[in-house]
């Protein structure tokens, strides 16, 4: 094994997503050498930009809008506008169009968002979200820790609502189309079925996060983000080598510590027969989550959207009202292709103009489909954009289509096309890989598990390395 007590290189870390960047970051801050293993050329798993459709057009490959990273307790600490990160917001983090031609929307401020609401409703949404706008550092500290035990009466006042189904919890609470479809389209980024107990916790998130910390984007595209992490690993003496696959734990270099950020499976492909058959049956029962079909757009004038708020919104959640999402969302849980997809939209260039030709535009949307998908969802999600920006299609330039297959062509923890690191259900919230007081250690000594895999799962926080090598630096490298 190349694991060595002895080994004059600390730690390893394969994959260069942001959690294998931030573990190989926390371990250089404490003083440890590390080196990062890339399977693809280009740095940054899916926080990449490529220029996917024409010369001049900058395309992020997957995410985009960064509320978590603004939010999280790791990239606060770290210097990311010295290596070049700025952030840029949209006037509005984000909205949904009706069908009626109407948009509800979130603003920064509670009291503008509230102002297309019936009186009813605007008391129930300030009421639900104000006083957990008021502490969302303290939250968002407690969400994005490994099990939720910071800030109890907190996260007590928090979890009561967002252990419910979505569809239920808004059927309550609010009254009118607009907030029910508002907190539809939120609760929708779970990938879940909305009946889904815990879908509430979602839309309650990123609905405060927005409040709190805007949904910003890294100006030129998140590569940006990315190589601004990879030059502060360089400055602390980090080595990040692109282009090599790693297949087996058994051909790497000796180290005292290896972090993978990969996926439970691949932990697994890669570990082979030195992984305790206890430790693989457990991993083993892990499962992975819906998947993506995506498409980028080069686009000759931002989206004509019928509703004018949505012309200010970093990004738009495209499906109509609350029935239509949830039944969307239900089809994908019960693997079919909705007629009418639920659509993820960004963007990004009509507030960051860096990334397209001048008076030209990029734009992005996903649809959910079942994991490992083979349906052509182009005709479908067109069609839903056209639905609530008529002539969307005469502004096309040009366009890519990334399938769940290319997904994971392109970075193998995209299983099917999930870009969740595995289902986000309360099951696999609370035992992410396994139910463990220490997610991160695998039943290898020395062997780490720091991917999206673990908790807090999904999203540009870089939460999971950072944990994953505190708990290295705690057991195996002290
Ligand atoms: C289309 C899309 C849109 C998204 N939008 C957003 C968004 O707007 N906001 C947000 O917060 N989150 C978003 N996300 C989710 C977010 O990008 C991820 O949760 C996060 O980036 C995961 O980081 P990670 O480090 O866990 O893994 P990844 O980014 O998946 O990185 C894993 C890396 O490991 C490498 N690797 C795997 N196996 C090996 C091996 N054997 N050898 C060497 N290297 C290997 C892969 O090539 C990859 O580079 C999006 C994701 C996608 C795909």
């Amino acid at each position: 094994m190349p694991i060595s007590r002895n080994a004059s290189l600390d730690a390893i870390v394969i994959g260069s997503g942001l959690n294998g960047l931030s573990a190989a970051i926390t371990l250089a801050r404490a003083g440890r050498s590390v080196r990062v293993y890339e399977a693809e050329a280009t740095i940054g798993g899916s926080a990449r930009s490529l220029s996917l459709t024409r010369p001049g057009f900058t395309h992020d490959w997957g995410a985009t809008v960064h509320a978590l990273a603004l939010a999280s307790p790791f990239f606060k600490m770290l210097p990311l506008e010295k290596y070049g990160v700025h952030w840029v917001h949209a006037p509005l983090p984000f909205a949904h169009p009706l069908d009626d031609g109407s948009a509800a929307v979130v603003s920064r401020s509670i009291a503008e968002t509230v102002e297309s609401f019936c009186s009813r409703d605007a008391r129930a949404y300030r009421s639900l979200i104000a006083p957990l706008v008021a502490q969302a550092d303290d939250l968002m500290e407690a969400l994005l820790a490994p099990i939720g035990c910071n800030h109890p009466l907190l996260m007590a006042r928090f979890g009561i609502r967002a252990i419910q189904p979505l569809q239920r919890f808004v059927q309550r609470v609010f009254t009118s189309e607009a907030a029910r479809a508002l907190f539809a389209g939120a609760a929708a980024h779970s990938m879940l079925s909305l009946h889904q107990v815990a879908t509430t916790g979602y839309a309650l998130g990123l609905v405060i996060s927005a409040h709190a910390y805007g949904w910003p984007v890294a100006r030129g595209g998140t590569q940006q983000f990315t190589n601004a992490l990879v030059a502060h690993l360089q400055s602390l003496g980090g080595e990040v080598i692109a282009n090599t696959k790693i297949n087996s734990l058994r051909e790497l270099p000796d180290s005292r510590a290896v972090l993978c950020d990969v996926t439970p499976n691949e932990l697994l492909r890669l570990s082979g027969d030195d992984m305790p058959r206890r430790y693989v049956r457990r991993v083993g029962a892990f499962r992975q989550g819906a998947g993506v079909f995506k498409m980028d757009w080069a686009l000759n004038a931002p989206v004509p959207w019928r509703a004018a708020a949505c012309m200010n919104a970093g990004t738009i959640h495209v499906g109509g009202s609350l029935t239509c999402i949830a039944q969307s969302e239900n089809e994908v849980t019960e693997g079919r292709h909705p007629a009418q997809p639920f659509v993820l939209a960004v963007q990004a260039s009509v507030y960051d103009a860096t990334r397209a030709p001048n008076g030209q535009h990029t734009f992005w949307a996903y649809c959910h489909v079942p994991n490992g998908s083979m349906v052509n969802m182009q005709e479908r999600m067109e069609q839903q954009i056209e639905r609530f920006a008529p002539g969307f299609r005469d502004c096309v330039i040009a366009s890519s289509v990334l399938t769940p297959q290319a997904l994971e062509r392109g970075n193998a923890n995209l299983r099917g096309g999930d870009i969740s690191g595995g289902a986000g259900d309360l099951r696999q919230i609370v035992a992410r890989p396994v139910f463990a007081r220490d997610p991160y250690a695998t039943a290898m000594d020395g062997v780490y598990l720091c991917s999206s895999s673990t908790p807090p799962g999904v999203g540009v926080h870089g939460m999971c390395g950072f944990h994953a090598a505190q708990s290295a630096l705690a057991k195996t490298l002290r």
